[in-house]
């Protein structure tokens, strides 16, 4: 069990340019002696976020990346260049991009170990549907994933932070009881520990994560943080989510 709890922020492309500063505030302000936050805007805020968290124990991340560090990609964004702009983090295999721009287990472990080479922390996000959750197969499609995704990791002097984040409860106000998350979540780091020989990850949970609900999350074993979406990108829900954390 991580000591700090961490809080992470995935804005998606919901938030506007003129919503940076008072986001960035009431984040600033917030106790985070425990808590370890990061904010992961879009691509095209990433410099403006870098400048206004200056200072104010905030770490940034990217929702995205390429795995190549230069060269004739249009519209790409490698993961070499979200170092140099501030980044700490990068999201890798969020299911809207599994699900939205096809990306495989294979693209995203290719993007998984170009954030490692880089020195950065990748945020492999997993999760079952719907479908397969009403299978029976929650267990075995998150396995699945992880073994696919974490293939040639070697991890050194860097980390990797799981998120658990069920498709079927992001976005959608349906949140996984905390009880079952525990259970996936065990499980990842059990799975991750065989995979990976190293024995300790942060693993997070994500999917209608609110100010309501998250210090029930946070009381789990096995819940190390969480990924936060919606919640995140309103003022005053994510203040009250974050004192809610400590
Ligand atoms: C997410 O996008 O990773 C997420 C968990 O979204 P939400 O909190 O809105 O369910």
């Amino acid at each position: 069990m991580h000591m700090q709890k961490i809080i992470v922020a995935n804005w998606k492309m919901v938030v506007k340019k003129e919503q940076l500063v008072s986001l960035v505030e009431v984040v600033g302000q917030a106790d985070k002696t425990n808590l370890e936050v990061a904010l992961c805007p879009s691509f095209v805020h990433l410099t403006e976020v870098a400048s206004l968290i200056n200072n104010k124990n905030i770490g940034l991340g990217a929702q995205n990346c390429f795995w190549v560090e230069h060269g004739a990609y249009t519209g790409e964004v490698s993961a070499w260049d979200l170092k140099d702009e501030g980044c700490q983090y990068v999201l890798v295999g969020h299911s809207e991009r599994r699900k939205y721009f096809s990306e495989s287990d294979e693209i995203i472990n290719k993007k998984l170990l170009a954030v490692l080479e880089v020195g950065l922390t990748p945020i492999l996000c997993v999760g079952e549907t719907k479908e397969e959750k009403d299978a029976g197969h929650t267990l075995e499609r998150v396995r699945e994933q992880l073994q696919k995704d974490l293939v040639n990791v070697i991890l050194k002097d860097s980390r990797i932070i799981i998120a658990y984040e069920p498709v079927w409860a992001i976005g959608t106000g349906d949140f996984c009881k905390p009880n079952d998350a525990e259970e996936v979540q065990s499980m990842i780091k059990e799975e991750f520990t065989k995979i990976t020989g190293v024995a300790e990850v942060a693993v997070l949970y994500g999917g209608s994560v609110d100010d309501k609900n998250v210090a029930e999350f946070l009381k789990q074993n096995s819940i190390d943080g969480v990924l936060v979406g919606g919640a995140s990108t309103k003022v005053e829900v994510l203040g009250k989510l974050l004192a809610n954390s400590i």
